[in-house]
């Protein structure tokens, strides 16, 4: 059975079950403070768990898209070098919310492998939780009791909490599991030794395939755990791994997942996979990390150097070194794989070939970018080296190609012992650990667990047709970031709306009595409403009223309807590639990115502008449809948001059907004419491939306008001029024709001062002396007057005190001959003469100069220098 018939056949069957059937969310997480990317089929149905929002199926399935590199479920160590752990992979699930438990998702799950895809019951192992004193939880008799109606009882394994207890993150959903393991060994090795004492054992042939979870508890942020209000299965299988145990293969990379890409790789470099376990790993780390990338691009993550987006260009570099060691790829290489995985996922996940050709620029620069540090890298290595005493790389330098240069340890060790050198790892893990302290203390912020005020489970959001509303608390909780505690607040109805979507949050005031509290912020954690004040009223169960700052909310709308204009200004004047990457909008401006591969000409900005000031003077009505379903809202030509999850009813913004329709979830204005003035103040680069606009809108605007002419007409006063560009012009003009006749001036002064200068030089043991003060226009012209000097006057050591425009400083020059015959040194010279300018200064020992603070003391200077002489 080939990948794509595995994956259908997992579907249908459990449509077959009554299971809906629902898209994967995105692979990187946006309203999620506790996560960074998807790591579970489950993360998208944290909520339902969590009983903060009903499940619309009951029973659900799907395959979702994960990634496992960072937090919890941390295995990037592992990729390439085993042949069953990816960064990212597929996780086929099913679930049921409050619905069925152990006894359907346990029948159901051995139904499927054993019956439909026809896996062999000697080869398979399950395992139930033993149970944890630690947590109260005791063994899963129940689990046991199923299983054994399906399997031989020697083949139930009881395990610990590190294995058969499934945790999400550090808090949050979690509840004993099952797993089901294959032993995929070949018979003469199976009857040498029993698989059974394989399992868990990181054996590459005996590995878990499905892990059905029994949710039912909540861990909180103390670590305890309490009973969640309804019972839920969660259930996860690898796909890849299903894939290779159904296709009897020994490994991942060898199934129809990978081998394209394998093939490819081998191909193009000339080598041979399978001969060479180092060039193997290299082309396993290389096939898994371009799917990590491209899906992460695809979902919206860009690579960057903080957080998710640091994550994925440490993948990429990771992949690129593999290839420029191993493989001797050393120009970009990785982007030609994104058109072997675009094909292959066209069905399942379209998003990587409707933006292939922005995920292959963005892969080829950042591989171009990393080509170029690794080089200046490897240099920097092989300084290290030769400056090694005791044939060990000391561990800061180890970290500062790390961290600098990108440069993984174990490419920095390997190198070395190439060249029989080793690393301080010790040194490296304490400079790692001092940047991990830096990086913790800055960001540490503490959550306290949820306290409940009133009952009620749902959110309702009134802003789209409300900015004040009646509320009552329904909990909240205290938050320390940084030395301060903040109260974060949840309303069961609430005007406020949540960032999101690039649209700041809401600001405004909860009333209660007489008490008023200002809501400095609003953000959403998953569906939550969450609202930051400073302090909790003191009746915290009392009614209160909820007010959005209204007028900051109406600039804010401006500029986020002012955004969907400029969106369909951009694809009308740069064609349909533009999509967009990222928005930000506020009271203030709104800034846009979005795909685009060179600047944007200001005769287009010209364009673009112009369309949009058209649009806002024909003053379109803005069209709001709720609750439009996904398939309808496709179907009108709404622009959606790749990376962006949308559930099966949407919002629709449309300003004129034949000009803009998107799904959005923002506020906006109720016409366009309100926006009133549409300026663009930015065009920049932001990354590989995207472009960014900054624009302004309605009083935002007209200021602008209004400051550019009052600056013209100022200019205009000041050059007394009808054609200020012209009177500019001449200006500019005129003054290098000054300059250059300053210029022969000030040489021709310097050369008469010169000449009197060497006319009154005074002869004594063997110089010819020199002491005066001068004057003149700049430093460098005092240095041109001391060397001037130097090619007349011979055996001379000159003293010159000088106002250089109006500051103070002292110039001595001693003929190079004398320096060394009589044991001088212009330097030393210079600070005891320059105290009486009250400076210092120093420099050779032939010519050496000292600014000041007293012009008063030249004189003295002068004199100084001629009790020198006596
Ligand atoms: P393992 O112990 O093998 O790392 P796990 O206990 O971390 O697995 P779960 O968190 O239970 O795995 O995830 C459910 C299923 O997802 C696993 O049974 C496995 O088939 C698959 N899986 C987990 N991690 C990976 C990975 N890094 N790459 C590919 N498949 C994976
Ligand atoms: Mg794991």
């Amino acid at each position: 059975m080939d990948a794509k018939s595995i994956r259908r056949t997992f579907l249908e069957f459990f449509q077959s079950k009554q299971h809906a059937i629902v898209p994967s969310a995105p692979l990187v997480i946006k309203n999620d403070p506790t996560l960074m990317f998807t790591n579970a089929g489950m993360n998208q149905f944290k909520d339902y768990f969590l009983g903060n929002k009903a499940a619309e199926d009951a029973r659900v399935a799907d395959t979702q898209k994960c990634l496992r590199v960072s937090g919890k479920h941390n295995d990037l160590e592992e990729v390439g070098i085993d042949t069953y752990h990816h960064t990212m992979f597929e996780m086929l699930g099913n679930w049921s919310f409050g619905d069925y438990f152990k006894k359907e998702a346990i029948e159901w799950g051995w139904e499927l492998l054993t019956e439909v895809y026809k896996l062999p019951k000697d080869r398979l192992y399950v395992t139930v939780f033993e149970g944890d004193e630690g947590d109260g939880t005791e063994l899963d008799q129940e689990a046991i009791d199923i299983w054994k109606g399906l399997i031989d009882e020697d083949r139930i394994i009881p395990a610990n909490k590190k294995d058969n207890f499934w945790e999400m993150g550090e808090t949050g959903p979690c509840g004993p599991c099952s797993e089901i393991h294959i032993d995929l060994r070949n018979d003469e090795e199976r009857a040498k030794v029993d698989g059974l004492g394989l399992v868990n054992e990181d054996h590459p042939l005996v590995v878990e395939i499905w892990n059905l979870v029994f949710m039912q508890f909540n861990r909180k942020a103390d670590g305890s755990l309490v009973s969640l209000p309804n019972k839920h299965i969660d259930t996860g299988m690898g796909f890849e791994r299903l894939c290779m145990a159904i296709q009897q293969k020994e490994s991942n990379y060898d199934t129809d997942v990978f081998q394209p890409m394998i093939q490819f790789l081998a191909a193009k470099s000339g080598k041979e996979y399978g001969k060479d376990e180092k060039i193997d790993i290299a082309i396993r780390v290389i096939s898994d990390h371009i799917r990590a990338i491209s899906f992460a691009i695809a979902d919206g993550q860009l690579p960057s150097n903080n957080k998710a987006g640091y994550v994925i260009r440490r993948i990429l570099r990771r992949a690129v070194r593999y290839g420029y060691t191993f493989l001797d790829f050393n120009k970009p290489f990785m982007y030609e794989l994104v058109d072997i995985l675009s094909d292959q996922f066209e069905e399942t996940f379209p998003e990587v070939i409707s933006q292939k050709d922005f995920i292959k620029k963005v892969v080829m620069q950042e591989e171009a970018a990393f080509l170029r540090t690794l080089d200046k890298g490897l240099a920097i290595l092989q300084k290290a080296m030769d400056a090694a005493s005791d044939k060990t790389i000391v561990g800061k330098e180890a970290f500062t190609l790390y961290d600098t240069f990108g440069f993984p340890l174990d490419l920095t060790q390997l190198i070395a012992s190439e060249n029989g050198f080793s690393v301080d790892t010790a040194g490296f893990d304490v400079a790692m650990q001092e940047q991990k302290d830096r990086a913790r203390a800055a960001s540490a912020s503490e959550k306290g667990d949820w306290i409940d005020v009133n009952d009620g489970d749902s959110v309702e959001f009134l802003g789209y047709d409300a900015l004040e509303s009646d509320a009552s608390i329904l909990r909240y909780r205290e938050v320390t970031e940084k030395k301060k505690t903040i109260i974060q607040l949840v309303l069961d109805q609430t005007p406020f709306y949540a960032e999101s979507g690039g649209q700041v949050g809401d600001k405004g005031i909860l009333v209660s009595g007489e008490e008023t509290i200002a809501i400095f912020d609003t953000k959403k954690e998953n569906d939550l409403i969450i609202h930051f004040a400073n302090k909790l009223p003191s009746n915290p169960s009392a009614p209160v009223v909820a007010k959005v700052d209204a007028s900051r909310r109406s600039l804010t709308e401006n500029n986020h309807s002012a955004t969907h204009l400029l969106h369909a200004a951009l694809q009308e004047v740069l064609g349909d590639h533009v999509a967009q990457k990222g928005s930000l909008v506020n009271e203030k401006h709104l800034r846009f990115d979005f795909s685009h591969f060179q600047k944007v000409e200001t005769e287009e900005i010209e364009k673009i502008e112009k369309i949009v000031n058209q649009r806002i003077r024909q003053n379109i009505q803005l069209n709001e449809q709720r609750n439009v379903p996904i398939e309808d809202a496709k179907a009108m030509g709404a622009t959606a948001l790749f990376g962006e999850k949308y559930g099966d009813f949407v919002r629709v913004i449309t300003f004129d059907s034949d000009y803009s329709v998107e799904l959005c979830g923002g506020t906006h204005v109720p016409a366009t004419g309100k926006i009133g003035l549409f300026k663009i103040t930015a065009e920049s680069s932001v990354a590989a491939g995207v472009r960014r606009i900054e624009a302004i809108t309605a009083d935002a605007a007209e200021e602008y306008v209004d400051e550019q002419i009052t600056l013209l007409q100022e200019i205009k006063e000041l050059l007394k001029a009808k054609d200020p560009k012209k009177a500019v012009a001449d200006l500019v003009e005129a003054k290098a024709a000054l300059s250059k006749e300053v210029e022969t001036l000030r040489n021709k002064e310097l050369q008469a001062v010169k000449n009197e200068l060497a006319s009154k030089a005074v002869a004594k043991d063997g110089f010819n002396f020199i002491a005066a003060k001068v004057s003149v226009a700049n430093a460098q012209g005092l240095k041109q007057l001391a060397y001037d000097l130097k090619a007349v006057v011979e055996n001379m050591f000159l003293i010159l005190a000088a106002d250089v425009d109006g500051k103070p400083q002292v110039a001595v020059m001693i003929d190079e001959e004398l320096v060394k015959a009589k044991d001088l040194h212009a330097g030393k010279i210079v600070k005891e003469l320059a105290k009486e300018i009250k400076g210092g200064g120093g420099g050779q020992p032939f010519f050496a100069t000292a600014g000041g603070k007293d012009i008063n003391g030249l004189d003295a200077v002068v004199e100084k220098a001629q009790e020198l002489l006596a």
